[in-house]
């Protein structure tokens, strides 16, 4: 970082970009930021890594970048029912290079004014591309929805479509083609994976309906795992329901189903809903979320197939379909 120092490149490329809150009592400029929580409130916090060639493809547009470096913090933020409030930034960078710089900040930006987050320090450091990014949001003290909370008879429900991420990072990485997705498909699938779009509205909405929730960054059936273990239960779905994007309605649908059972970048919510709560959550966000299971006492995640057996959902990879 010869050409620039770490404060005046924080100060150049991110100070002004973000909004300004009336919470921060101070903010980038001195050794610690001062943050002013809401009174009856606690904070929310999460970290979150992303490393050139592991998280990333070499040569991603650094606008997606910075998108999907504060979309992932703010999808952990949404899966708790938090608001957003303020994010630190870490950046490990090769080299100083303003074209990328300029392109990374106003991804970052750009998202940050939609969800009111401000930038409230940083540190840059020398080396192999890695963007840290810490969040923090507020939430109504014991109204936080956790992974635990979810009993038996509960609805298991999901936001958006599942699948796209991991299809898309299939075609990217020439594991998987499919001559049936048209260049709009292709698009749509990308911008999927590159700029996935953070539940945090509908996060918020769900603080006293969801008895619990995950965001989903590994794959629906790793991360609804983690809410059936915490639990002591199991889970079944209906593949049938899973919901698929028009994209991957058109391909094979036991391979659209893989996709959407296991992999991740999706950052869509999973969610559990107490039997009290069914008729509003599918009254207030019909068309936004689909009810793809229910909460047992099994153990594991089953599906029943078309014979009426019960088969648990483990194991099952992509390499099966493909080729
Ligand atoms: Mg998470």
């Amino acid at each position: 970082m010869a050409a620039l120092s770490e404060f005046s490149l924080i100060e150049r490329y991110f100070k002004q970009l973000t909004p300004q809150r009336e919470d921060v009592l101070l903010g980038i400029g001195d050794d610690c930021a001062l943050l002013q929580c809401p009174a009856d409130h606690v904070i929310a916090v999460s970290i979150d890594t992303l490393v050139e060639g592991i998280h990333f493809f070499t040569g991603v547009d650094p606008e997606s970048l910075g998108h999907k470096s504060l979309a992932v913090g703010l999808s952990d933020l949404a899966a708790m029912g938090a608001t957003p409030a303020w994010f630190t930034l870490a950046l490990t960078l090769p080299k100083l290079d303003e074209d990328w710089l300029h392109g990374f900040s106003q991804g970052l930006a750009n998202l940050a004014k939609q969800y009111d987050i401000q930038l409230v320090g940083g540190d840059t450091t020398k080396g192999p591309l890695a963007i840290s990014i810490q969040v923090h949001g507020f939430v109504e003290a014991n109204k936080a929805i956790q992974r635990s909370g979810a009993q038996l008879g509960d609805m298991i429900y999901v936001s958006g479509c599942l699948g796209d991420a991991g299809a898309a990072l299939r075609l990217q990485s020439n594991q998987w083609n499919d001559e049936i997705l048209n260049e709009q498909d292709r698009v749509y699938l990308q911008q999927r994976l590159e700029q996935p779009n953070p539940r945090v509205q509908l996060g918020q909405e769900l603080v006293g309906l969801a008895c619990a929730a995950i965001d989903i960054s590994d794959g629906l059936l790793a991360d609804l795992g983690h809410i059936t273990e915490k639990n002591g239960m199991g889970a079944r779905l209906d593949l049938t329901k899973l919901p698929l994007s028009s994209a991957l309605s058109k391909i094979n649908q036991q391979l659209a189903q893989v996709f959407a059972l296991e992999s991740g970048d999706d950052y869509e919510l999973c969610f559990i809903v107490p039997s009290q709560h069914f008729a509003e959550v599918e009254q207030r966000f019909k068309g936004q979320v689909t009810r793809i299971g229910m909460i047992t006492d099994d153990d594991g995640i089953y599906y029943i197939d078309d014979n009426d057996n019960l088969i648990e959902l483990k194991g099952i990879g992509y390499d099966h379909f493909i080729n």
